[in-house]
């Protein structure tokens, strides 16, 4: 009989798809749970991108260390960007922790819980190669660990990070930037269509600049177009794109490639170009603008989301009152919006004139309420228009209907007669713009 693993998972959807590779390496010898009280093997994927992540995973981890005086064989492990940033500090902090795997060290998990079982002493793992090659895992039927079927599906196509953005602490966690071969990428796209997925979304910490470091590979376009050939795949995402890397190239499979998804998720951060200087994004507002009014001369009906921080340091009024108008100028589908919070290693955290929490707060506020004023006209706009969607499953809230998205990336649920759709490519009619979907009624089939 298989033991069994239970994963928790904080953070980015690369940090899911990491967990998944977990699953996979782990599945000749367990098979997953979703309750911690029965499993052999604790593992808890962490984030530092966000606030407070130490935090959270040792107040995490302490959940589980009562389960290791039921069942002494159990053994807890801490992996990813908390991990990879503490190290050994885990282990010290958490001495019932056994496992401390970093951002490339998770893949050698099998080889940390043999060591483990052997010398029964702490073992961590967090060094990071430059060179590092992150190995092919081909999920199959064999060695899923989820039985429901998956219509999407995460594939990451590069690790880490060079821009070293002032604020930002994943280069320093995730490590110099490496892009995947191509041919393991197409050959991971490839077993994924077979289990059933239909479209899938190449992950990167800025996808525009996959393989311009690598002799022989493809840019990030001819990437897409590659990974477009795949039969039986109907849909490709991506994320995220630096605007500075953001190429006419990419724009033009963009607008020309009818399986890439007419969507693109383009960090702005900040709109004062002294903050964007001081955040080190390379780009002005003007550069920004100029993108996007590329994207709309190109793809009209494109959505165009983004990130915001507030507060950075040194931020003023003024400052603030620039990323408000480019809120309004870009008029952005959905926006995610962050207070600034330090980070360690980071330069930003060295940088004087703090903002004060309340400012932020109240900077934070207007932000949301700019934004859900101008989402709400998109999403209005959208109503009495007849809209592909690729039925992912049923809806949350509702059993009697289905979900799925726009190619926008709009999430609709709507009544149909047939409930068997997922997986399929049906029309939609919208009927109604709620806050963060749309609601609609199905019309026919398109594909299945
Ligand atoms: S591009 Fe900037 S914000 Fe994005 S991961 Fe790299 S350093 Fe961080």
């Amino acid at each position: 009989m298989k033991k069994r693993v239970y994963i928790k998972t904080f953070g980015c959807q690369m940090n899911e798809n990491d967990t998944e590779k977990i699953y996979i390496l782990l599945s000749d010898e367990y098979e997953a749970t979703s309750n911690p009280e029965e499993a052999d093997l604790i593992l808890i994927n962490t984030c530092s991108v966000r606030e407070k992540p130490q935090h959270k995973v040792y107040s995490e981890a302490g959940r589980y260390k009562p389960l290791k005086k039921k069942n002494p064989d159990l053994i807890i492990g801490i992996t990813g960007c908390v991990a990879q940033q503490e190290g050994e500090n885990i282990i010290k902090k958490l001495p019932y922790v056994d496992i401390v795997l970093g951002t490339q060290g998770f893949y050698f998990i099998k080889e940390a819980l043999e060591t483990f079982k052997k010398t029964k002493k702490p073992v961590v793992f967090t060094e990071l190669k430059p060179d590092f090659k992150p190995p092919l895992i081909l999920k199959d039927d064999k060695n899923s660990v989820f039985t429901d079927r998956k219509v999407t599906a995460f594939v990451t196509i590069m690790q880490g990070c060079d821009n070293f953005c002032s604020y930002c602490i994943v280069p320093y966690v995730r490590g110099k930037e490496i892009s995947r071969p191509p041919e393991d990428i197409l050959k991971e796209v490839e077993a994924l269509v077979k289990m059933g997925v239909r479209e899938v979304t190449l992950l990167g910490q800025n996808v525009n600049s996959y393989g311009l470091k690598e002799k022989g590979y493809p840019d990030f376009a001819e990437l897409l177009e590659m990974v477009s050939q795949i039969e039986g795949l109907w849909r490709i995402r991506f994320t995220t794109s630096h605007p500075k890397d953001l190429s006419e190239k990419l724009i033009k499979v963009m607008a020309e490639n009818p399986k890439v998804c007419k969507h693109i998720h383009l960090p702005l951060q900040a709109g004062s170009n002294k903050i964007l200087k001081k955040m080190n994004r390379k780009y002005t507002k003007e550069d920004y603008l100029e993108k996007i009014r590329k994207l709309r001369t190109a793809i009209p009906e494109i959505g165009i989301t983004t990130d915001i921080i507030v507060g950075f340091p040194g931020e003023t009024e003024e400052d603030f009152k620039e990323t408000v108008e480019m809120l309004e100028k870009v008029r952005y589908q959905e926006i995610f919006s962050f207070k600034y919070s330090d980070r360690p290693f980071t330069l930003a955290q060295k940088l004087n004139n703090k903002i004060p929490e309340e400012v932020k707060e109240r900077r934070l506020k207007i932000i949301h309420e700019t934004q859900a004023k101008i989402t709400k006209e998109i999403y209005e706009s959208y109503v009495g228009k007849e809209v592909e969607v690729l039925v992912e499953d049923y809806s949350a809230k509702n059993k009697e209907k289905l979900m799925g998205r726009t190619t926008t990336n709009i999430i609709v649920n709507f009544n149909t007669p047939r409930l068997d759709l997922k997986g399929a490519l049906v029309k939609v009619l919208i009927t109604e713009a709620g806050k963060h979907s749309l609601k609609g009624e199905y019309l026919k089939t398109l594909k299945i």
